[in-house]
């Protein structure tokens, strides 16, 4: 499919008089920063502004994520969750708690979730969800080898971890549903799973591996990226926060306006600036409604002398949704309990209790959690469509601007095929996948 509104002419090559065509991107985030990669490889001037520092934006979404590269992910809307969400939603221990209050933009997202849990809806997303898939290792993996970011990668697949045997079918059910897809799984069983991983106590009935995915340390993925990007040309703009953009009387954006009074004038500009992006993309005029749905991680520190046994892969509690991912960063061995998701205002004092239910809900099902020693929490959010699926894709209205946002729990996976796609939607070319269904202007 031809996108709307490339910028006409392709990139020119660097021996070219004439100049290159000057790109910003907003949000130095896991999209923004793949985004600004492919951008430079195809030869176009970039720049990149984050409001942030570089160890702040490590510390973002995309650094404290759970780091599991999962590959056929379900997208959120999926049949029953909204009228589960609605029986939780006065809970504040549930694994999904929605703080009530009376806000339009939240009843309207709340209703247009509901109409999007359905199987048709799951079967479009997964169709889409499961062709980037595919592409997103190999880019990912493209772009760690050349740049040669250490962040603990391995493509060793992830786990959904039973503890109730009445469960098993379920979880079994789950990965036969993605073989249509092409995605490889296999059951294990209490004791196979203990003989591969003692790491898990004798009460689990079992698991199920799904095989193709990966997972890494978000945070040196991320800040690895970020470091690269200079050597291919790319300006990275530390503190240089977005206030606006630079707009034609004909609509088509040709600029950001920083926080600082600063205009950055711009042939094009990818707003990649998370959950963010909403309220900056009113500002140009552009409604891409999004709630944050914030989650919490605790990250813990193996002791060098008698560890108790770590986990191999990462895994996905089934009962309890906590996600947990081994890791090793600067020669320390970690293992990162990540999870919950509270959809309430942006920026509200954290809820300690919902930090805690990440401990409560592993507890059950990992030997020697007791032993590590506590090094780091965070929380952060996710950035959430109604419809469960990311907006990718130029503004047709305001020629000029891209949007690549809203991948909820799937932006640390998604991210780096979401940058190619966006590079290639940039420069007039055809995407790596179908974007019609990820189109922005859905929601206008
Ligand atoms: C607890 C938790 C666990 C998760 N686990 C996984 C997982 O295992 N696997 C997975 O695939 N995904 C996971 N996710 C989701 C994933 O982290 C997000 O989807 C992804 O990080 C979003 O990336 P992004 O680049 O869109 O946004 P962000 O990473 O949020 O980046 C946006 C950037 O924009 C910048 N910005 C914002 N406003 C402005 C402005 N006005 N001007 C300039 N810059 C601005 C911000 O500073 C930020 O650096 C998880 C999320 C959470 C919270």
């Amino acid at each position: 499919m031809v996108p709307d509104s490339p910028l006409q002419s392709p990139p020119r090559a660097p021996y070219a008089s004439a100049p290159r065509k000057h790109v910003v991107v907003v949000g130095a985030g896991i999209v923004g920063a793949s985004t600004a990669w492919h951008l430079a490889k195809k030869g176009f001037d970039v720049t990149v502004v984050d409001r942030e520092t570089p160890r702040a934006i490590a510390d973002g979404a995309s650094g404290g994520n759970a780091g599991l590269l999962s590959i056929g992910h379900y997208p959120l809307t999926r049949p029953g969750v909204s009228m589960r969400g609605l029986k939780w939603m006065f809970s504040r221990t549930a694994p999904l708690y929605i703080k009530p209050r009376l806000d339009r933009e939240l009843v309207a997202w709340l209703w247009n979730f509901h109409l999007h849990c359905n199987k048709r809806h799951l079967d479009r997303c997964m169709a889409v969800l499961c062709a980037m898939g595919w592409q997103t290792l190999e880019v990912l993996e493209g772009m760690l080898a050349e740049e040669s970011i250490d962040c603990d990668y391995a493509r060793d697949g992830w786990l959904d971890v039973v503890m109730k045997p009445e469960n098993m079918a379920h979880a079994e059910a789950e990965a036969r549903s993605l073989e249509k897809f092409g995605y490889a799984w296999e059951r294990l069983d209490g004791d196979a799973l203990r003989r591969r991983d003692p790491c898990f106590k004798g009460d689990v009935a079992g698991a199920i591996h799904m095989k193709d995915s990966a997972h890494c340390a978000p945070n040196d993925l991320i800040a690895g990226l970020v470091r690269a990007l200079p050597k291919h040309g790319v300006t990275v703009r530390f503190d240089s926060g977005v206030k606006g953009f630079r707009q034609a009387r004909s609509g088509a954006v040709t600029g950001v306006l920083l926080e600082n009074g600063e205009m950055l004038a711009a042939d094009a500009v990818v707003l990649a600036a998370g959950v963010w992006s909403d309220a900056l993309g009113r500002l140009a005029g552009v409604a891409i409604p999004m709630q944050g749905a914030r989650g919490y991680h605790l990250q813990f520190d193996y002791p060098a002398v008698n560890p108790p046994p770590m986990p191999s892969t990462g895994m996905v509690l089934h009962e309890t949704f906590v996600a947990i991912t081994p890791m090793e960063r600067s020669g320390q061995r970690q293992l990162r309990l990540a999870g919950t998701l509270e959809i309430g205002p942006l920026g509200e004092p954290w809820m300690r209790e919902r930090l805690e239910m990440l401990v409560k809900g592993s507890t059950a099902y990992l030997n020697g959690l007791e032993a590590l020693k506590p090094a780091a929490e965070w929380a952060g959010y996710r950035p959430c469509t109604s419809d469960g699926m990311p907006a990718i894709g130029g503004v047709r209205t305001k020629p000029g601007l891209f949007i690549a946002t809203g991948h909820a729990m799937m932006g640390m996976t998604l991210g780096p095929v979401t940058g190619k796609a966006m590079a290639q939607i940039v420069a007039g070319e055809k995407p790596c996948f179908d974007v019609a269904m990820l189109d922005p202007a859905r929601f206008n």
